[in-house]
């Protein structure tokens, strides 16, 4: 970074090419990408490490979803070779130590200044720069700012009335003490059972002497089937990751796993049930890709959401404990699924208690533990694993504004409006990665992530060989973006669950459907068109003007995307 005068407040401030906000996944890829332009690129993160959501979320049993070997970068061959993963799903702890190695290995942690939050990021017209401040005074000029903040980095705890009164140890799973957490002999009370709930309780109720789980929706669960690696396995996968990663690059969710061709509907219940135990005693996310016709077609979602059921009344032996399990409200995927280990056995321990707060609700938190109408539990610590603001929380925490002075939370008032998710029409040169209205919390996010950063890299590239500054998205654009992401969200089941994907976890947000449910594959080429066609849908420029004669058709090419492909 330099020295210089802020053309606009003469104040003495640091500048760069490119302030990236924070240091997971996405931010660490886009500083060694964007470094190796050539540019000069600061990092800011609010947490003491890297690492980003497996920096944060150290709860006991969290775990990935994604394979180990999916679930990681593909930018460098050698990193690619020489990491070796121990499981098939990989630990926060194994994940924390390759972001870690890649950090070292890349030599990064020069350009991160840890500890330190973007507060405000504030678009100076006249200077054609983003002037970028921290909350320890830090003020620095930018031409480009990425924002790689994440999709799930905000934690929030919903508002029980009392939840500040209480005198026990209280977690949040998103931001878990560094050290461990001893639970033996405490009564433990766990509200939240979604994915992160699924991965933790099992844990807790190993040492806990009574774990008592606040339930309000029971959510779908696969069982992970997880093992060691075997030397051969990765050997193999290795030695085919060129192949392999093209495939999971033009897949629907980033990985290696083609969605079946056959339709539930078109099978004899023998046939289907033969193929659902199959793909259950495989685990994991592929058990979902089993039927092309599950997640559009409610008849289809309803065969399988059934024999998932089947299996929770066959592993829980209590019938009444086994019912509350069984999620009846939403159709299986429209919520994130959840991959569990031992999670429904966990309910047949005498030291666990499952407690249905929809019929009997949270009505405050006391001092000494939790009260629902029904009865009064003492604990010694409360947990919570109750998600996080997702996708917008984070980014609507800093103080963004762009062309005349317009704070991002005034146009995102009625929902995030983006084009292609990248970019915000009157934030010039201001990037999102895995912003919504992109495939995002969709996918494997590694791969949307590396897409992101690449598609980001070549436009700015493109940008400098062109002896242009600035690049924007038109309005007409986004609002075609915006339109075709509800179009096709709506074709599938997703909007018929109150998920967060819709913000529906927050009170007040909008219920907007965020990601762009249209495939990682589809949307690559979207992506890949728009920069093929001069960047199409934005306006390019230099301090002499625009140098691309806007086309108010921006986004022509947004009608391939039919039902078929969005199963
Ligand atoms: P993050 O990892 O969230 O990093 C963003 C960073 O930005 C954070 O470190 C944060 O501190 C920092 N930051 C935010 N605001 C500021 C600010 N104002 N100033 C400075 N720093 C800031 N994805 C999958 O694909 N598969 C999975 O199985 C999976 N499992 C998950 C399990 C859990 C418990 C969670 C929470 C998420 C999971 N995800 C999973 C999603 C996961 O978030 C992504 O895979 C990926 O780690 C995101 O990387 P990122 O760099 O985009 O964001």
């Amino acid at each position: 970074m330099s020295e210089q005068p802020s053309p606009s407040t003469g104040k003495v401030v640091s500048s760069c090419d490119v302030v990236v906000v924070g240091a997971g996944i996405g931010g660490l890829y886009a500083l060694h990408r964007l470094r190796s332009l050539g540019l000069d690129v600061q990092v800011f993160e609010a947490g003491d490490g890297v690492g980003g959501t497996w920096y944060w979320n150290r709860y006991p049993g969290a775990r990935c979803d994604v394979e180990s070997l999916f679930y990681s970068y593909s930018f460098s061959a050698e990193l690619e070779q020489e990491w070796e993963w121990t499981e098939r799903y990989p630990t926060q702890r194994e994940i924390l130590s390759y972001l870690n190695h890649v950090a070292d290995r890349f030599e990064l942690r020069r350009d991160i200044r840890l500890e330190t939050r973007v507060t405000a990021a504030v678009y100076d017209e006249a200077a054609r720069r983003w002037s970028v401040t921290t909350d320890r005074g830090d003020q620095v000029m930018a031409q480009f700012v990425v924002m790689a903040t994440g999709c799930l980095s905000t934690w929030q705890i919903p508002a029980f009335p009392g939840v500040d009164s209480f005198q026990g140890e209280r977690y949040h799973t998103g931001n878990w003490p560094h050290d461990p957490v001893d639970f033996a002999g405490k009564r433990v009370g766990f509200i939240g059972t979604g994915s992160t709930g699924i991965q933790a309780i099992p844990q807790i109720a190993k040492t806990a002497r009574q774990l008592t789980v606040f339930q309000r929706t029971p959510n779908y669960a696969i069982p992970a089937r997880n093992a060691p690696l075997r030397p051969g396995d990765q050997r193999e996968v290795k030695a085919r990751y060129r192949e392999i990663r093209e495939r999971m690059r033009t897949s629907p969710s980033g990985l290696p796993f083609a969605v079946a061709e056959r339709a539930v509907l078109e099978e004899p219940p023998d046939l289907y049930l033969e193929a659902l135990e199959e793909a259950w005693q495989a685990g994991g996310p592929p058990f979902l890709m089993m039927y092309r016709d599950v997640a559009v077609a409610e008849d289809a979602n309803a065969i399988v959401a059934d024999f998932v059921r089947s299996k929770i009344r066959e592993t829980v032996r209590d019938p009444a404990t086994a019912e509350l399990l069984c999620p009846i409200d939403h159709p299986i995927g429209s919520k994130r699924i959840c991959i569990e280990i031992e999670y429904f056995e966990t309910y047949n321990r005498d030291n666990v208690e499952l407690v249905d707060v929809r019929h009997s609700p949270v009505e405050e938190i006391t001092p000494t533990g939790l009260r629902t109408s029904e009865r009064t539990y003492e604990l010694d610590v409360l947990v919570f694993a109750t998600g996080f603001d997702a996708m917008t929380g984070t980014l609507l925490r800093i103080d963004i504004r762009g062309r005349g002075g317009v704070p991002l939370r005034e146009r995102w008032a009625d929902g995030p409006r983006t084009y292609l998710g990248l970019q915000v029409a009157g934030f010039p040169n201001l990037f999102t990665i895995t912003g919504p209205g992109s495939p995002s919390v969709l996918s494997n996010m590694v791969v949307s992530i590396e897409q992101h950063v690449d598609w980001i890299a070549d436009c700015i590239t493109d940008l400098r060989a062109a002896n242009l500054d600035t690049i924007e998205a038109l309005p007409e654009a986004e609002t075609i973006w915006v339109e075709h992401v509800n179009e096709v969200g709506a074709m599938t089941l997703y909007p018929k669950a109150n998920s967060w994907y819709l913000g529906a976890n927050i009170p007040g947000k909008p219920r907007i459907f965020m990601p762009y449910v249209g495939g990682v594959g589809v949307y690559r080429q979207y992506c890949d068109e728009v920069r093929e066609a001069g960047y199409q849908g934005f306006v390019r420029s230099s301090p002499a003007g625009p140098a691309d004669a806007p086309s108010p058709r921006a986004f022509a090419t947004v009608t391939r995307y039919s039902k078929a492909s969005a199963t």
